[in-house]
């Protein structure tokens, strides 16, 4: 299988490279750079050559600024772009992120017309719809990472609290990878036991833990100056759910056309099946009168938000 990382020279696409690399299924990986930062993913290339040969993993791994490398790749990640900084909003950096965005989401249409993009660059729910807008994709094929990330920080939160393995615990947050995230606690259970009937849940601070899952990422920002490992796992889990063909349900920012609550015309995270394809099916979900109302609000902004982008960039 063959996966390109555009943006490889940054922090989330190098991690997310070396993760991928890790992978068996993963043989062929192409690390793409801006020309002046070739040097960069060169570097990183020969790194991880020495760091695989330990781990005895065979992979052709290809650093380049030339797209006729991205052809036929299986799936493409997209990370390029400006990360904010502490005390930045994601939407602070939408235009200019836009404008890269649509520009590789061309390139890849052009040079690996058959691919499967996930994009990782933020807005992420605004950066899926440009992206699918500008590479003229079937919405099956474009996807944004965002809400799975949310979905593990939120995962981490529960497990700790309750004092349960974190494989135990399942737990979904939908809607915007920002601000309006809709956690989804009514359906969060621990071990199949629905969360509410859980011992321990009568000390669990809902709010507070929602309000920790909503900043985790400024957080990080603030401590050590970006997020790495997260993001890269998550990347990963993503694309090996693709590449393996193996129908698992993740929450992915996708492009909605009434299949959840009657929403149209906004990429959100929302529950998906995965496979080689991309997305196989939206998965509806029941919601609370509270979750659905913040989901309703969460695609009112986002669209609001992604209209602004599309018009300041003309597509
Ligand atoms: P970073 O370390 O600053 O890397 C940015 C990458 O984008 C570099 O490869 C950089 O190339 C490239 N880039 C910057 N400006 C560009 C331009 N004008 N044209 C082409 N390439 C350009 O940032 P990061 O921490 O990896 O984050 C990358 C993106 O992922 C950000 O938008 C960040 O907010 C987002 N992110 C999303 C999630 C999520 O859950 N969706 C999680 C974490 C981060 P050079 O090396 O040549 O400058």
């Amino acid at each position: 299988m063959k996966v390109s990382v555009i943006g490889a020279s940054g922090r989330v696409g190098k991690a997310a490279a070396f993760c991928l690399a890790e992978e068996n299924s993963v043989n062929n990986l192409v690390l793409i750079a801006r020309k002046e930062s070739i040097d960069k993913v060169e570097g990183e290339a020969l790194d991880m050559y020495d760091a695989l040969a330990a781990k005895d993993v065979n992979v052709k791994i290809t650093a380049s600024y030339d797209f006729e490398d991205v052809k036929n790749s299986d799936i493409v990640v997209l990370s390029a772009g400006q990360p904010r900084s502490s005390g930045m909003s994601r939407m602070d950096v939408a235009i200019p992120n836009a404008k890269i965005v649509a520009e590789y989401a061309r390139a890849i249409a052009k040079f690996s017309p058959e691919s499967v993009i996930l994009v990782v660059t933020n807005p992420v729910d605004i950066m899926t719809h440009v992206a699918l807008k500008a590479s003229g994709f079937d919405k099956h094929k474009v996807f944004g990472l965002g809400n799975h990330l949310d979905s593990l920080r939120l995962k981490n939160l529960i497990s700790q609290h309750f004092n349960i393995h974190v494989s135990e615990i399942h737990t979904r947050v939908m809607g915007e990878h920002g601000d309006n995230m809709v956690p989804i606690m009514s359906s969060t259970s621990i071990g199949g036991i629905l969360l509410k009937y859980f011992k321990g849940y009568d000390d669990f601070d809902m709010d507070r833990t929602v309000e920790k899952v909503k900043n985790a990422g400024n957080y990080v920002i603030k401590k050590k100056g970006a997020t790495e490992y997260g993001p890269a796992f998550a990347i990963s889990n993503i694309a090996m759910i693709v590449l393996d063909d193996e129908k698992k349900i993740l929450t992915v920012s996708a492009l909605l056309d009434g299949e959840i609550e009657g929403v149209e015309d906004v990429c959100l995270g929302v529950p998906v099946k995965l496979g080689i394809d991309g997305i196989e099916r939206i998965i509806p979900i029941i919601m609370t009168e509270r979750e659905r109302k913040a989901f309703l609000k969460a695609a009112d902004e986002v669209k609001t938000k992604t209209e602004e982008v599309m018009n300041a960039i003309d597509l």
